[in-house]
């Protein structure tokens, strides 16, 4: 599984702007695979916890205000290379700096940098991680009808 899955974010302020039909165009467009989806609104201490490793940097707060600010779409992405290939895709966290094409640059905030559009997992583990934050229910789901097909053969 590792190396070919990522977790996608569609941020808040990208939700409210409208943005998420055209992101999603997009992702379609550039062969990513949607293999799950779903709409949800972070808490702050959900928010804190998923960003953990900013925790005392001065952008810190307010990132976690922004990720609480309204719902955000959760994507698992399929691709070879997923990881690499979807931060690529995304460009520089900074809007401004992201390539010309990049969706950080198309739909990013090119003023406000915190409000970069979407997110991607930094590594495969970070990706398996991110993955069972959101999708821990799904998983054990699937793990228990896992089990339940192994038991009658299948
Ligand atoms: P993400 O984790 O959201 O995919 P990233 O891995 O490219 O982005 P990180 O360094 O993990 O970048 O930063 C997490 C998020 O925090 C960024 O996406 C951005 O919203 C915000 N951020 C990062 N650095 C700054 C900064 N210097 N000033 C303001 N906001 C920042
Ligand atoms: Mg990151």
């Amino acid at each position: 599984m590792a190396g070919h899955l990522t977790l996608a974010l569609i941020k808040p302020h990208a939700v409210y702007s409208r943005k998420v039909g055209k992101i999603i165009a997009d992702i379609e467009e550039a062969g990513f695979g949607i293999i799950s989806g779903k709409m949800l609104q972070l808490r702050e201490e959900g928010a804190r916890r998923f960003y953990k490793e900013h925790e005392g940097k001065d952008f810190f707060p307010y990132l976690v205000k922004v990720m609480t600010t309204g719902p955000v779409w959760v994507l698992i992405l399929a691709k070879q290379e997923c990881v690499q290939s979807w931060r690529d895709f995304i460009g520089d966290n900074n809007p401004t700096e992201a390539a010309e094409g990049t969706l950080r640059n198309k739909y990013g905030d090119h003023v406000d940098r915190t409000l970069n559009a979407v997110h991607g997992s930094a590594t495969d583990h970070d990706a398996l991680r991110e993955i069972n934050f959101f999708f821990s229910q799904e998983l054990s789901l699937l793990k228990e009808l896992v089990k339940e097909e192994n038991k009658i053969g299948i």
